[in-house]
């Protein structure tokens, strides 16, 4: 990974160690070895040149260096003041002593005062500077003087490595992907025809689902560099820093373009801005958040530059991020499904050595809820397992005590779902879409799928429109409280019970009957009189009553009758599908997840014991 640092430090370090070594040369030097040279008095002098001792005199500043003997007779240096002596010169050549008198250096007065103090003033303001912009890097800052410009962590890699193959199952978000690599491989094609793609695209999931995998595989696949910072590294301690970060990320990616710029945790930043509270508490947040938004809409999107985002808590974004033109596209991420997760484990298995008779799919099976990160840290246990024990493969029995050891830490924390429930997850929701499919005003079903999610549901069956709804007639409402009453439906049928699992098909369907009663006048014992009115047009809000309250419980039963009629028409339909209902609850037990296609072929096809899908 590289790493990129815009503002390095601009003294190199060697300079330092220089000027340290030339003030340790000039300063301290002298002074240790002078410490070597014996003082001594005039008179000391005199003796030891009587007694032929000294070698070699020098007259230096009035004093006197010379060299003798000592006890031992090594040469020693010694240093004297020099006296008004008119013999000494006669004694000296006497005795044959090399003497002499340094004249001393004519250093000119300007570099003399360059020297004493301008040099070492110099020295103490870049130390200084040095060790300021160490604290303030420490500190996450700037240097005064370069503010505006980032020091943050921008992770820029020329290529990620990592391409869709990395990615196991998340078949739909590598679709959904698929149109922006291609973007990105060819900008050209699409700004020839005049067509701006969307700016940015949001994935959304639970953590470890892969988000960031995706996103470098994006980047991977389209060859070209990626740019990534984490939200939280915007969350700064000045304020204005956090902006300024994002000014150079855009900045810097502008000129890579085609690139990708890749947002984790936009949470961070992006959460909703409040309009009340208090005044300045979110200041910096808020500015970061507005830099990006203007730095979105400022980029030219044909230029090729993609931002991806990732989130696990798309309800707290700030809804002007969403909006179009910037992240317009919302890619879900979710668990992964049996098929998936069985996928995900053979991408990872690829990298420990196995004994040849594992089979993945039944820890697939035992691993329902589980993330990709957690398979994969599944797997990784199952090897440490296996070194633990000495051995040089991993066998069945290490992956089959890991899936204890990762899942009791996560079971613990989310849904704990028995084979029982599992069963009642699956009758619940083909109960929804058998009514769905058959009753005519309702929405094709899309996908069912009995795969945990981290909202809290435990199953979910999507319908899709084939096209986008502005108005619904009564037997489309009508048909939809039966729809949700259909989860019910079968439990009742099939086990004779109610779960818990119904709150919310419970709501949904209380709110809608509610509306038609009180808001959309679609029953004959009120016609069009409008009882409710909403708080805020925009924000949705409550809504409050505006007849009287014993008006109001006449519309408390009215919501009832409606809703007990749609739940009886939906016992009536699973009634006549007993056949099918079982069928394809068996399906989905197995599969987890299926497909409206699927779903489908199940429904119009041959009775149970052909049941050969695709
Ligand atoms: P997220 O960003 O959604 O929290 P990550 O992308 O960081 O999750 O995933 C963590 C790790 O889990 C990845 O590095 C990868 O090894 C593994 N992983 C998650 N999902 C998948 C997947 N669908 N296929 C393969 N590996 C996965
Ligand atoms: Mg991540
Ligand atoms: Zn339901």
């Amino acid at each position: 990974m590289l790493e990129k640092d815009p503002k390095k430090p601009t003294i190199p370090y060697f300079l330092f160690i220089l000027m340290a070594l030339m003030l340790l040369n000039s300063l301290i030097v002298p002074a240790i070895t002078e410490q070597k040279v014996q003082e001594v008095d005039y008179g000391t002098f005199l003796n030891q040149l009587d007694e032929g001792k000294i070698s070699e005199v020098r007259l230096e500043n009035d004093r006197i260096h010379y060299t003798s003997e000592d006890e031992e007779g090594n040469d020693t240096p010694y240093i004297t003041g020099a006296w008004t002596d008119p013999e000494l010169v006669d004694k000296l050549h006497a005795k044959g002593v090399k003497f002499t008198r340094v004249v001393p250096h004519e250093t000119s007065p300007v570099i003399g005062f360059l020297l004493s103090w301008i040099l070492p003033l110099f020295i103490f303001i870049m130390l200084g500077q040095y060790l300021a912009r160490g604290f303030q890097k420490s500190f996450g800052g700037r240097n005064a003087m370069t503010f505006g410009k980032s020091n943050a962590k921008i992770y820029a890699e020329n290529e990620t490595g990592k391409t869709f193959a990395d990615v196991a199952g998340q078949d739909e978000a590598k679709e959904a992907l698929c149109e922006i690599v291609d973007f990105l491989h060819s900008p050209e094609k699409y700004a020839e025809i005049g067509a701006a793609l969307p700016k940015g695209a949001l994935l959304v999931g639970p953590p470890g689902t892969g988000k960031t995998l995706l996103a470098r595989a994006v980047a991977g696949e389209a060859h070209v560099p990626f740019f990534s910072i984490s939200g939280s590294e915007f969350v700064e301690m000045f304020v204005g820093m956090g902006a300024a970060k994002v000014r150079d990320l855009f900045k810097q990616a502008g000129e890579k373009a085609p690139c990708i710029i890749f947002i984790d945790e936009i949470d961070t930043i992006g959460k909703k801005r409040d309009s009340g509270g208090m005044i300045g508490g979110n200041d910096e947040r808020e500015q970061t958040l507005n830099q990006l938004l203007a730095e979105m809409d400022g980029f030219d999107g044909k230029k090729g530059v993609v931002i991806l985002g990732a989130t696990n808590r798309p309800e707290s974004l700030d809804p002007a991020l969403l909006r179009p033109g910037r992240f317009d596209r919302r890619v879900p991420v979710e668990l992964p499904d049996l098929v998936g997760r069985e996928a995900i484990l053979k991408v990872h298995a690829i990298k420990v050595k196995m004994e040849g008779d594992i089979d993945l799919n039944l820890i697939a099976r035992a691993t329902a809820g589980a993330s990709g990160a957690e398979l994969e840290n599944i797997i990784n246990e199952a090897a440490l397992r296996a070194v633990r024990e000495g051995r040089n493969r991993v066998r069945q029995e290490d992956l089959m005590e890991s899936v204890e050891v990762v899942i009791a830490g996560y079971q613990r924390k989310s849904t704990v779902i028995s084979p029982e429930e599992k069963r009642m997850i699956s009758y619940h929701e083909i109960g929804h879409a058998l009514v769905a499919s058959r009753l005519t005003d309702a929405a094709p079903v899309h996908k069912i799928t009995i795969v945990p999610r981290s909202s809290g549901a435990l199953g979910y069956t999507m319908q899709v429109d084939e096209k986008e709804r502005f108005l619904m007639t009564r037997e489309q409402i009508l048909g939809r409280i039966a729809t949700l009453a259909g989860g019910r439906a079968a439990e009742e049928l099939v086990f004779n019970t109610a779960t818990s699992g119904v709150a919310n098909d419970v709501e949904q369907m209380t709110k809608l009957a509610r509306a038609m009663v009180a808001r959309f006048g679609m029953t004959e014992e009120f016609d069009m009189v409008a009882m409710e009115s909403q708080g805020s047009r925009y924000l949705g809000g409550d809504t409050s009553l505006t007849v009287s309250s014993q008006t109001g419980s006449r519309i408390d039963t009215k919501v009832v009758e409606i809703i007990r009629s749609s739940h009886e028409r939906a016992v009536e339909v699973l009634k006549n599908e007993m056949e099918k209902l079982h069928q394809l609850a068996e399906f989905l037990l197995e599969r987890e997840t299926i497909t409206g296609e699927e779903f489908m072929s199940i429904l119009n096809g041959p009775e149970k014991g052909a049941a050969g899908m695709a």
